[in-house]
C-alpha cells in the first residue's frame, strides 16, 4: 500500500514538474519588484536560498525538494507552515523524508466531470470587498461616490457605495455558479457586513476591547499602541488596526474553505479624479494577482512563507490565466478599455506587468495571503460619467435582487471567465 502511494506521488510529481529554472522565471516575471529582492533570494543550479539581512542562508529548497515543499505550502495551514519553515531552515531532506512529508498531506482529490452540473465538486470562494453600505461606514473606508446635484451639471444626485456593488455582484455570481453545481463561499453575508458577519459599529461595541486586550496580554502589541487603540475613534481605529486585521480574517476564512479558486471583487475609481467630487471621463478595466514583493516584506516570517508558496507552486500561472480571462470578459461585456501600465500611477509605481493585457502583479494583502489561484478584479471606474448614471439604476431583478445591468454584466464576466478557466484545466 505504501509503495502504491509512493508510485502515485511519483506520477503526480512528474506532471507537476517544478524546476529551479521555472521558479527563477516566476521570481523575475512576477515576484521581484524593481530588483528589490536581489540580496534576499539566491538561485543556485540545485537550490534556492532565502538570505537574512546579513546575507546568511536562512531557508533552503533543494532541487529534489521543490515538488514536496510546494505541496506543503499549498495544502497546509499557516500554523503548520510557520513551524515547518522554522524547523527546516537550510537542512536537506532525504528522498525518504520528502516522500513521508507528502504522504501525510491531505491533498485535494481530482474532480469527476458531471455534464449536467459541470462545476460540481469545485469550491469557489468570493470576497466582496469592503463593508460600508451607509455614508457613515463608507466615509470611514473612503469607499463611496457622492455627487450632489446642485453642485454639478448632472441630472440627479449620485450616491454609490462600493461595498454594495461588490456584495450584489458576489451574490449574483454565487447563484450563477451554484446553478452549475459549484460550492460557493462568501466572506460576508450582507452588503453592510464585515467578514465577522456584523457591521463595523457592532464589531467595535462587542469585540474591540476583547481583541486588543488579548493582543496586549500575548505581548503582540505594545502598551502604548494598546492605549492608542483603546482611546481612538472609529475612523482612526480602522486605519491603525481594523483594516488589515479584517483583511487577514477574510483570507483566513477563505483558506479554511480550501477553494480551488478565489474571486476578489472590487470596483475602481479614477485616481486622477482627486477627492472624487465630480464625474471623470476616464474608465479602464484591470485585474491584480499576487507578486511584486519588496525587501521590507521580508521583515515578517508570514510574508516569506507566502512568497515561497507563490515561488514554488503554479498558483501565479493559474491566477494570471484566470485574471486574463476576467479582464477579456470585462472588456467584451462592458465595452471598457483595458488598462496598460500608463493608465494609473499605481500600475507604474507599485505593480509588475504580466504577459496578459490588463493583468498586474500587485502585493495586496489578499493577493499575497489567499492560498489558491485568484483574481482581484477592478472591472470599471465608479466615478466615470457614464457609469455613475448606470450604477445608480435599480431596474433589473436577478435572483430576486434589484440591481442594474452593469452589476449583472460584471458578475457575468466573472462567471464566463471561471467557466472557461475550469474548462481549460
Ligand atoms: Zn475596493
Amino acid at each position: 500500500m505504501k509503495h502504491l502511494l509512493v508510485l502515485l506521488c511519483l506520477v503526480f510529481k512528474i506532471s507537476f514538474s517544478q524546476t529551479i529554472q521555472l521558479c527563477k522565471l516566476k521570481f523575475d516575471r512576477y515576484l521581484n519588484f524593481n530588483a528589490s529582492l536581489n540580496d534576499l533570494v539566491k538561485f543556485d543550479e540545485d537550490a534556492i536560498y532565502l538570505l537574512d539581512k546579513n546575507g546568511s542562508k536562512e531557508f533552503a529548497i533543494y532541487k529534489h525538494e521543490l515538488y514536496y515543499i510546494a505541496s506543503v505550502l499549498e495544502n497546509t495551514n499557516d500554523v503548520f507552515q510557520k513551524n515547518f519553515f522554522l524547523k527546516k531552515g537550510i537542512q536537506k531532506f532525504s528522498n525518504r523524508e520528502c516522500d513521508s512529508l507528502h504522504i501525510n498531506l491531505n491533498i485535494q482529490k481530482n474532480i469527476t466531470i458531471n455534464n449536467s452540473l459541470p462545476l460540481k465538486g469545485f469550491r469557489i470562494a468570493i470576497d466582496p470587498g469592503h463593508f460600508g453600505a451607509n455614508l457613515k461606514d463608507a466615509k470611514i473606508e473612503f469607499k463611496y461616490i457622492y455627487f450632489i446635484k446642485d453642485s454639478l451639471n448632472i441630472n440627479d444626485s449620485v450616491k454609490i457605495f462600493e461595498s454594495e456593488l461588490n456584495f450584489n455582484t458576489a451574490f449574483i455570481l454565487k447563484k450563477m455558479l451554484e446553478q452549475k453545481g459549484a460550492s460557493v463561499f462568501l466572506t460576508r453575508n450582507q452588503k453592510n457586513f464585515t467578514s465577522f458577519n456584523c457591521n463595523y459599529t457592532d464589531w467595535i461595541k462587542t469585540n474591540k476591547l476583547r481583541i486588543i486586550d488579548s493582543l496586549k496580554n500575548e505581548n503582540l502589541i505594545s502598551n502604548d499602541h494598546y492605549f492608542k487603540l483603546k482611546n481612538c475613534d472609529e475612523h482612526d481605529f480602522f486605519y491603525d488596526f481594523f483594516r488589515d486585521f479584517e483583511l487577514l480574517h477574510r483570507s483566513q476564512v477563505i483558506n479554511e474553505f480550501k477553494p480551488h479558486l478565489s474571486i476578489i471583487i472590487h470596483y475602481n475609481v479614477d485616481e486622477k479624479n482627486d477627492l472624487w467630487l465630480k464625474p471623470s471621463k476616464n474608465n479602464y478595466t484591470m485585474a491584480f494577482i499576487g507578486g511584486a514583493f519588496v525587501a521590507d516584506n521580508f521583515d515578517k516570517i508570514e510574508n516569506k512563507i507566502n512568497f515561497l508558496r507563490l515561488l514554488c507552486t503554479n498558483q501565479l500561472f493559474k491566477s494570471e490565466t484566470l485574471a486574463g480571462l476576467t479582464v477579456m470578459n470585462f472588456h467584451k461585456n462592458l465595452k471598457i478599455q483595458i488598462a496598460d501600465k500608463n493608465s494609473a500611477l499605481y500600475l507604474k509605481d507599485k505593480c509588475l506587468t504580466t504577459n496578459l493585457p490588463g493583468v498586474f502583479s500587485r502585493n495586496l494583502l489578499l493577493c499575497r495571503t489567499v492560498n489558491s489561484p485568484l483574481v482581484y478584479g477592478e472591472s470599471l471606474y465608479q466615478d466615470n460619467e457614464f457609469e455613475i448614471t448606470e450604477l445608480m439604476k435599480s431596474d433589473k431583478e436577478i435572483f430576486g435582487l434589484k440591481t442594474n445591468s452593469r452589476v449583472f454584466l460584471v458578475a457575468k464576466s466573472y462567471f464566463d471567465a471561471i467557466s472557461t478557466y475550469l474548462k481549460i484545466k
